[in-house]
């Protein structure tokens, strides 16, 4: 494993990392033994952004032992309403979250409190202030509680006013091939690197769509940094690849692949060992031919729903079952506990989607398709 400084917080992070997202519904076991993996191959650093307790327990459990081998965040405004994720920006809610993961992960501190997930500028508004997230995150910071502060987002323009403003060490920002083109995305990675801002690169597979096909794929804004994105993939793209373009990119320090199991942490561990022509994605960029908008990429940023449906669970279904209607997929759709067919139509999740998806009619098709 090859470290990097993390600008200046100073800490000496592994370069790649591990975001857990995928984790997220497995056993106790099986997260113990990724994150054990992960830990003997050298990787020290963690994105712990799940709100829910069961995550946060098992989380707790697996690192329990290894906390000062290990950096861990946590994520002010991502929280749990019924099981279901919802970002806030209510102070009480946040502070009553972030002890929360301090209690069940078994520790006194995170080392980078991320401000999580702005991309509005609205929202910038309300985080940026003293009574807001980011005065709370500036006196968990006095108080000890966290290291550092970070920012996560996935638009240049609130990004770029969260390093200039030189109250954040960290960014996360989704930094992969698709948003190569992104206008002022090299700008902002050279901000951060001239005021020693450390770049947390997510979505190195573009949420995972990188790896799908070869076809023609669709990213969207969330997973390139900036606009919605269509490759018309001839060849697979490797996760060696992958990583190959994300650890290129200017300041980047560490990226953080999200991994479900060992063998995908394999897989993105294999960087390490790879060879140049392994690592080449020079190719591949020039397949990339535009923008588009309103795709899903399963983040259920939407939620809650009232007839409590797992939205991002169900439209990634529909979308297999549109490639392809195998078995598999009728089974997992079953296997909802609510599914498309009792959508009420009432809208709030377009409302809160950012990615513009039109949930409502992806629910009809959904309905209609497996029946
Ligand atoms: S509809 Fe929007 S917010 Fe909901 S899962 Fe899809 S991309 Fe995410
Ligand atoms: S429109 Fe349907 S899926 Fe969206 S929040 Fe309302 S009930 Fe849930």
């Amino acid at each position: 494993m090859h470290y990097r400084t993390l600008g200046r917080t100073g800490l000496n992070v592994s370069e790649i990392g591990l975001g857990t997202e995928y984790l997220v519904k497995m056993p106790r076991e099986h997260v113990a033994d990724v994150i054990h993996e992960a830990i003997a191959r050298g990787i020290n650093y963690f994105d712990l952004i799940w709100p829910h307790p069961d995550i946060r327990d098992n989380m707790g459990a697996a690192f329990k032992g290894y906390r000062d081998q290990v950096f861990l965040t946590a994520h002010l405004g991502a929280t749990s309403k019924d099981r279901q994720y919802k970002k806030t920006r209510v102070l009480a809610a946040n502070e009553t979250f972030f002890y929360d993961a301090l209690e069940r992960y078994q520790t006194e501190y995170v080392d980078v409190l991320i401000l999580h997930n702005c991309d509005s500028q609205s929202d910038f508004d309300k985080m940026f202030r003293e009574k807001g997230p980011l005065g709370l995150a500036l006196r968990l910071k006095k108080e000890g509680k966290a290291r550092f502060i970070g920012f996560s987002g996935h638009t240049v323009d609130t990004a770029l006013q969260a390093v200039e403003s030189e109250l954040i060490d960290v960014l996360m920002f989704p930094i992969n091939m698709t948003g190569n083109a992104i206008l002022g995305k090299k700008d902002l990675l050279k901000t951060c690197m001239a005021r020693g801002v450390g770049v947390v690169a997510m979505k190195p597979y573009g949420g995972g769509k990188l790896l799908q096909g070869p076809r023609t794929v669709r990213v969207a804004r969330y997973q390139t940094g900036g606009e919605a994105f269509k490759i018309n993939k001839t060849v697979p793209i490797t996760p060696v690849q992958c990583l190959a373009y994300t650890l290129s990119q200017v300041g980047v320090c560490v990226a953080i692949p999200g991994c479900a199991d060992v063998a995908q942490l394999n897989a993105a561990l294999a960087y390490e060992t790879a060879t140049d022509e392994e690592k080449d994605f020079s190719e591949i960029i020039t397949e990339f031919d535009q923008y588009i908008a309103g795709e899903c990429v399963y983040c259920n940023h939407c939620l809650p729903c009232p007839s409590n449906i797992d939205i991002g669970e169900t439209i990634r279904l529909l979308e297999m079952a549109q490639q392809e209607m195998t078995a598999q997929v009728r089974a997992a759709y079953m296997a909802l506990s609510t599914n498309a067919s009792d959508c009420i139509q009432c809208g709030a999740c377009e409302q809160r989607c950012p990615f513009g998806v039109q949930v409502m009619t992806k629910m009809q098709e959904a309905a209609g398709l497996f029946i």
